[in-house]
């Protein structure tokens, strides 16, 4: 009975896939392996006692916009918070996608896009990469003017790939959609190329950050997106009161008064980045692709034994399913212990799987 009651785009859903294997190193969720400085977990101890948990949170997060503001340079009236950047994916989506609506995702990208897009019952448009799994702006333009969509999605530097799109490419598929551009900023801390600065420039644009990775937050769930007036007037229409917790709010606000601390460990973070990429390339039979982000995507014969094999020894990575990311591998970079771990234990089972 209650089949016939759900609607038809929930139906044909499956909820979203078991992340928590158990494992002695996690490199599959591009998390911050090394974790909040230990001044903003000092910060926050103080902060705890007097704090007023039993108020609901400031529904607009004025305060942290304020932060936000001087971190991006974007006006606070320019800025909404969500309840991780998920949370803002699904506000642009219900704001503006109405069933049988088009959006263009290029490929391979962020599994929520189309998350969010088939749930409110839009048509995603696919564009498929060019060589190298590099997004193909043109391509994506065009389609965006073919198909009249609503919607086009870039991420920049791209989960699954790393790929950073230059900012000149980003900037022609916003002149030439005749709909909203959202481009995701998910990591744009590790590689320092934004759009952000423009949104008062181009109507039709929407970037999206977050405090889940450079900035060590993700399990308190804090994103923001920056886009002009006329946008946000609209996604304040579909916004949740109290979204974000007022606890996350001010760790967020900590983590940005201490916006010193994260420059300092972005330059630890690059190099170990540069070194980890460095051993990997040594690595035979591994194809290491390029990356502006915490992670890299390695192409792997037989992916699949592969990863089977590094979770036996208690390493867990992410792998994907049918289709061209099949042969691959993304893998969270951490700190230098654990990516020596990874590269013993990739050894290992390549010999394993190989022979
Ligand atoms: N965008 C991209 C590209 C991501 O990889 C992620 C997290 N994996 C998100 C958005 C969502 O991040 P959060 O909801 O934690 O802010």
């Amino acid at each position: 009975m209650i089949d016939g009651l759900a609607r038809d785009e929930v139906r044909v859903l499956k909820s979203y896939p078991e992340t928590a294997l158990p494992c002695r190193i996690k490199m599959d969720a591009n998390e911050n392996e090394w974790g909040l400085p230990q001044q903003v977990k000092e910060a926050l101890i103080k902060d705890v006692l007097d704090f007023p948990f039993h108020r609901y949170p400031d529904s607009d997060g004025a305060a942290l916009k304020g932060k936000l503001e001087e971190y991006t340079g974007v006006p606070a009236k320019n800025l909404i918070i969500g309840n991780g950047s998920d949370e803002l994916i699904r506000y642009v989506v219900d704001a503006f996608v109405s069933p049988g609506d088009k959006v263009v995702i290029p490929t391979p990208a962020f599994s929520m896009y189309r998350f969010f897009v088939d749930l409110a019952g839009g048509v995603v448009v696919e564009v498929e990469p060019e060589q190298g799994l590099r997004v193909d702006t043109q391509k994506v333009a065009r389609t965006a003017k073919r198909e009249n969509a609503k919607l086009v999605f870039l991420c920049s530097p791209n989960n699954p790939t790393g790929e950073v799109i230059r900012v000149e490419d980003i900037e022609m598929v916003i002149q030439k959609s005749p709909g909203i551009v959202v481009v995701d900023e998910a990591y744009y801390e590790f590689c320092g190329r934004t759009v952000i600065d423009r949104v008062n420039s181009y109507p039709n644009l929407v970037v999206l950050r977050t405090l889940s990775k450079a900035a060590a937050l993700a399990g308190l769930r804090v994103g923001y997106l920056a886009a002009g007036d006329d946008i946000m007037n609209y996604l304040y229409r579909v916004k949740v009161p109290y979204n974000v917790g007022s606890f996350s709010q001010m760790a967020a606000m900590r983590v940005l008064e201490n916006r010193r601390a994260m420059d300092q460990w972005l330059d630890t973070f690059r190099s170990v980045r540069d070194e980890f990429i460095e051993d990997l390339r040594r690595v035979e039979g591994v194809t290491v692709f390029p990356t502006g982000a915490n992670f890299v995507l390695l192409g792997i014969d037989r992916a699949h034994r592969v990863w089977k094999g590094l979770l036996k020894r208690g390493i867990l990575v992410r792998k994907f399913g049918q289709g061209p990311l099949e042969n691959c591998l993304r893998v969270t970079v951490c700190p230098p212990r654990q990516n020596r771990a990874f590269l013993e234990g990739l050894k290992e089972v390549l010999g394993e799987v190989y022979t």
